[in-house]
């Protein structure tokens, strides 16, 4: 955990206030994507893997960036802080992130308090770089894959129902939803891959910094993408180290959290242990451009997070289809029509 002085943050305004624009380039997003179809066991639906598909939710990788590339202040608003979260900013609002709420609503609303009550923690919004009123969240990456873990578990419900009883076009239908899904929320766990998505330290190391590290503005945008390209990371080199996962453990957390949140927490915290490690690198040199070429340290490392995020997305997604049982609303309508469309027997002819 890195703590700030308040009384530094007058000086960190640019860096803090503007939050990393990407995480891995859309290259790294492929990679998460791709490599975790490859880490979904046999059983999974095989429709998935049907190369349309495969190479749908590897494209829908880079959504959420697309999304990124408007100008439209409403949905930045929305859609840009689901792309990353501060980790020491939830202490600063005198949160745990052990307990923070699983509901997006109501952790809002506790941080947005926490937030007003502890003030001198946070540095000072220039309103001329906020827009789109972003400044005062710490991120939600945590609740919008929660979320959409729950859409895609529902997208499985609603399938059995429809290859029980639906129609061609019903089923086609709930697998590209599913595909659309699966893609897009690949992109949020990816981030999540990325130690500098996790933290304060996004855009180069802020406020106290006794060891020394990089304070370079790019070098985010040189780990998203610069050094991967340079270094020649490609998929079909992790894909050996992949390794098929099982479905996560869903029951009720001591917190009475919901089971899926508790457990991206926990991915994110165990990714956000990589924050400091991943500047010492920067420090040790391996993070180079001239070392890309020539250094496997730093590759390795860039390929960990990329293969880490990919078995996460792979877990989830299991998971969520283990988990959805049949949507029994649904079976009830389609039931109804079913019968509906059933012509009664014929009445015996009068005599
Ligand atoms: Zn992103």
């Amino acid at each position: 955990m890195h703590t700030l002085r308040p009384a530094l943050f007058a000086t960190l305004i640019t860096s803090l206030v503007a939050p990393s624009a990407h995480a891995w380039d859309y290259e790294g997003h492929r990679i998460v994507n791709t490599a975790a179809l490859a880490a979904l066991p046999a059983d999974f639906p095989a429709f998935v893997r049907e190369p349309a598909a495969a190479e749908r939710i590897a494209f829908l990788a880079g959504e959420p960036d697309r999304w990124r590339n408007m100008t439209d202040l409403p949905l930045k608003h929305c859609a840009s802080p689901d792309h990353y979260f501060d980790y020491e900013q939830i202490a600063s609002a005198g949160l745990d992130v052990k307990t923070m709420p699983d509901l997006r609503y109501v952790f809002m609303s506790q941080f947005a308090a926490g937030r007003a009550a502890h003030l001198a923690e946070f540095q000072v919004i220039d309103p001329l770089k906020n827009a789109d009123h972003t400044a005062e969240w710490p991120g939600f990456a945590p609740w919008v894959i929660t979320e959409s873990y729950a859409k895609l578990k529902s997208g499985f419900s609603y399938l059995k129902v429809y290859q029980e009883i639906g129609t061609p076009a019903e089923i086609a239908n709930a697998q590209a939803n599913i595909i659309y899904i699966m893609g897009v929320m690949g992109h949020f766990v990816g981030d999540c891959s990325q130690p500098l998505h996790l933290s304060n330290h996004h855009n180069g190391w802020v406020g106290e910094n006794p060891n020394g590290y990089t304070t370079w503005s790019g070098f985010h945008a040189w780990i998203d993408g610069g050094f991967a390209n340079k270094s020649g990371i490609k998929v079909d080199d992790l894909l050996p180290r992949v390794t098929p996962v099982k479905p996560m453990v869903m029951v009720a957390n001591p917190g009475g959290r919901d089971p899926m949140f508790a457990a991206v927490v926990d991915y994110i915290t165990a990714q956000h242990a990589f924050v400091e490690p991943l500047y010492q690198l920067e420090k040790s040199g391996a993070l180079k451009a001239e070392e890309a070429t020539t250094s496997t340290v730093g590759k390795k490392f860039i390929e960990d997070r990329l293969l880490t995020g990919s078995q996460e997305l792979a877990a989830i997604w299991f998971t969520a289809w283990k988990e959805a049982g049949p949507d029994e609303y649904l079976r009830t309508q389609l039931e109804k029509r079913r019968d509906a469309a059933t012509p009664p027997p014929a009445a015996p002819p009068t005599p």
